[in-house]
């Protein structure tokens, strides 16, 4: 069994941006984000000061934009209208939750969808499903990285998603599939779950609940992604596969923490450039 590093496979992939970011600006473009926090929710902040030191990291500009709890949703709506006409911004994104009284539909349906680098726009999800997509969902484009990354070969592979959300389950299943593997897309409905799953060349597993998968579940000698992040009872953050109980079966298997959770970041800072680069018509 051998484990799948995110945090190797982020190094590796900032390097690669660095670079993108150094010969963007070699060419008089600065690509930029701009991250807007409504209130104040503590796990909100952390992810935010997050995204800004990943920009630092890699050398794009990052503006952020901190609203308070009261505010409305024309309020942000206005907010976003004024970074979607900034040349200077290149991606924007609204950390989610927002509070209750923000329409989070209008808002995600109002950014841009050039500058939509959480690619949560239904211009960009169509576009992905129709195998025409610029920008990436970040977890899944981020579990693709791993993959090819960690030499696993997806065409012709027998793929199972465990999960069906539109961040993650979904868009990962349509990615899979535009690899060619051959994929299933289980939920909180699928009748006898170990029957599929025990059919996975590789295993994705996106639900939010601790020790979901255990070996029983698992082909031997499958790939085996964990994007799951929940506390066990003792409090530790755990994923949604019972890792010593599967990890001897697996040929490669990621851990939590460690493994997809620092992707999604990655791949945000992937579609920043991308952005700055079709915005900027540069190749
Ligand atoms: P979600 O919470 O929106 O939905 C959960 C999905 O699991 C649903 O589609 C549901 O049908 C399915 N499900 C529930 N119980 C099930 C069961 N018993 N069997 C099969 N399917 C079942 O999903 P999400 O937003 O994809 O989040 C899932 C997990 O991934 C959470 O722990 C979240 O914190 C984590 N997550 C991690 C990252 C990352 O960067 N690593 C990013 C996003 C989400």
């Amino acid at each position: 069994m051998e484990l799948i590093n995110g945090k190797e496979i982020q190094e590796l992939t900032f390097k690669e941006i660095t670079n993108d970011v150094a010969s963007l600006r070699e060419k008089g473009v600065e690509p930029c984000l701009a991250v807007i926090i409504v209130g104040s929710d503590p796990a909100s902040r952390v992810y935010v000061n997050n995204k800004k030191k990943a920009c630092e990291r890699v050398g794009i500009k990052s503006l952020e934009y901190a609203l308070p709890e009261e505010t409305t949703t024309d309020e942000l709506l206005d907010l976003i209208r004024k970074l979607n006409a900034d040349d200077s911004v290149n991606g924007i994104l609204c950390q989610l939750p927002v509070p209750k009284q923000i329409n989070k539909q209008a808002v995600l349906d109002t950014i841009s969808p050039e500058k939509d680098v959480d690619c949560f726009h239904p211009v960009n999800v169509g576009k992905l499903s129709l195998g025409r997509a610029e920008l990436l969902p970040c977890t899944p484009a981020g579990v693709i990285r791993m993959l090819d990354v960690a030499g696993v070969e997806i065409e012709g592979k027998r793929a199972v998603v465990i999960g069906r959300s539109d961040i993650v389950g979904k868009p990962m299943g349509i990615m899979l599939m535009e690899r060619n593997a051959t994929v299933t897309v289980c939920h909180s409905k699928t009748r006898d779950l170990s029957s599929i799953t025990k059919q996975a060349d590789i295993l994705v597993c996106t639900v939010g609940k601790p020790k979901l998968v255990t070996s029983d579940m698992v082909k031997e000698g499958a790939v085996v992604i964990d994007v799951g992040i929940n506390r066990n009872g003792e409090g530790k953050l755990c994923g949604d596969v019972d890792f010593d109980d599967v990890a001897p079966h697996c040929s490669k298997i990621t851990p939590v923490p460690g493994g997809v959770g620092p992707m999604t970041i990655t791949m945000l800072m992937k579609n920043t450039v991308t952005a700055a680069r079709n915005q900027n018509n540069i190749k």
